[in-house]
């Protein structure tokens, strides 16, 4: 696997500069998957390249779990294009190894990375699936002039037609951070093989590097669903965050069925109930830094604010119409500066390890767990409980016996069209006693709302406390 980078900007050897990377010597570095190795070709004052080079170990590759299981040919696992095609491999070893380029940062000179220079980046082999159409459709937009070379299947054999690999040549007069974070982006956009990934829960990362361009390309749907392919979850999820006013908008229909459920809610006015009964048992922990799972439009951190006791209230959602919103509800603009200073409200997938959630005393999910699906309902709980670990969490979910007493309600359904599950008190109590068993946490249950002798009340809510290990 092969990327190289020229520059004609004088002198050529800033290109040392922006990559970190000393023209005068080659230096290694060791990845998951392999190899990478950086060296010059040239380096002189008008002209100079540096190149990247991946060496995949195959067997480790395989050994790993990541290749194709039982597909095509039997030797395919060992006998395939994953050392030679650039491929995801190469953008998660631009991000190893170009790290601080790609993030346009340059103690010694940050003027030269603001500076659009002349740039040229060839990749020897690049997957195209979609052709050199997808391929000029990709980069043109973002100013690349586009040479491509596509390879035979076999030069010896002309007749079995083309492979799809080409060799790319992309110029253009910009910064070197552009450059990286647009082949970051789209080189697995364009080799779209769908049984190898890095790292399957790659999702963050390329909304995160594309976030300057992305939302504008007009490919962006195509480079969103190809990136998650075969994670259809994952794809509504990243769309949603890039809603523009023009595309059709999945939150603008989460608002819609958060109305609806309100409505079936409503007479009881169990949201009050249910946002009262968590802020006080948040407060009986103790707690003064909080998190709030799943803010949503922040009802709930208006509540704590409320209370000096919290210090410190963090919301997280993955909809930034909800935070907008939430935002807006909240006032914060407008606070007196020690009060804004409170709260922060942050983008975020609560099913991702996310190191901003470390280190609370607290936090509440409220009648969120409900909106994952089963398999990310397992990613959440260990981002939660085994990598935020607060001292305390409180987790609140419909209680789906309570369902048969709602006029409004057919029977049989969810309280909410997005709802992937309502548990009974028994299914709920089931997975909150493993939960806690598995992390090291006590758990109790209480009902929020009206309570009916046999059916229990519409809402249940489960308080964990970390046990003390000292
Ligand atoms: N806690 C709020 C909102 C509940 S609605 C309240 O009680 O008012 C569920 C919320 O969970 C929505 O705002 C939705 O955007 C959010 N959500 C769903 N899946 C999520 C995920 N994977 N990561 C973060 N937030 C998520």
């Amino acid at each position: 696997m092969l990327l190289t980078i020229s520059t004609t900007h004088t002198p050529a050897t800033d290109l040392g500069y922006l990559l970190h990377k000393n023209p005068a010597r080659a230096q290694s570095f060791d990845l998951s998957f392999g190899k990478a190795h950086v060296f010059y070709p040239e380096a002189g004052d008008e002209r100079c390249t540096a190149a990247l080079m991946i060496e995949l170990d195959t067997v480790g590759f395989v050994r790993g779990g990541r290749g194709p299981a039982g597909e095509g040919f039997a030797l395919r696992q060992y006998v395939n294009d994953r050392p030679y095609a650039a491929s995801s491999f190469m953008s998660v070893a631009i991000a190893r190894v170009f790290g601080t380029a790609l993030s346009g940062r340059c103690a010694q000179r940050p003027e030269l990375v603001e500076t659009p220079i002349p740039l040229t980046a060839t990749l020897a082999a690049l997957p195209c699936r979609g052709g050199e159409a997808l391929l000029r459709r990709l980069f043109e937009p973002l100013g690349y002039r586009v040479e491509a070379s596509r390879h035979p299947l076999d030069p010896a054999f002309p007749e079995w037609g083309d492979s799809p690999y080409f060799t790319v040549t992309l110029s253009a007069n910009a910064r070197l951070a552009d450059l990286l974070s647009h082949l970051y982006v789209l080189i697995p956009v364009l080799d779209d093989e769908k049984h190898y990934w890095v790292d399957a829960e790659e999702v963050e990362k390329p909304l995160r590097h594309g976030e300057a361009w992305l939302p504008a390309h007009p490919e962006r749907e195509t480079i969103v669903q190809r990136y998650l392919r075969r994670r259809k979850e994952y794809t509504r999820e990243a769309l949603a965050r890039l809603a523009e006013e023009d595309a059709p908008d999945p939150d603008a229909e989460e608002e819609a069925r958060n109305r609806e459920e309100e409505t079936v809610e409503a007479p009881m006015r169990l949201n009050d109930a249910r946002m009262a009964a968590v802020a006080g048992a948040l407060r009986e922990t103790g707690a003064r830094r909080v998190l709030d799972l799943g803010c949503g439009e922040g009802r709930l951190i208006k509540a704590l604010m409320a209370d000096r006791q919290f210090t410190e209230i963090a919301g997280i959602d993955v909809s930034l119409r909800s935070l907008e919103i939430a935002e807006r509800r909240l006032n914060l603009e407008n606070l007196a500066p020690r009060q804004r200073e409170r709260v922060r409200l942050l983008h975020g997938s609560l099913v991702y390890r996310d190191r901003r959630l470390e280190g609370y005393d607290a936090a509440a999910v409220v009648e969120v767990i409900e909106h994952l699906d089963p398999p990310r309902l397992v990613a959440f709980e260990r981002a939660l409980f085994e990598f935020a670990r607060p001292g305390a969490v409180v987790v609140t979910t419909p209680n789906s016996e309570y369902n048969a007493l709602w006029e409004s309600l057919p029977a049989g359904s969810l309280r909410h069209r997005d709802h992937r599950f309502e548990w009974t008190r028994a299914e709920f109590a089931a997975w909150a006693n493993a939960v806690a068993e598995r992390h090291g946490y006590s758990v109790a249950f209480s009902p929020i709302g009206p309570e009916d002798p046999a059916l229990g009340a519409p809402t249940q809510m489960a308080l964990f406390t970390l046990n003390d290990t000292r």
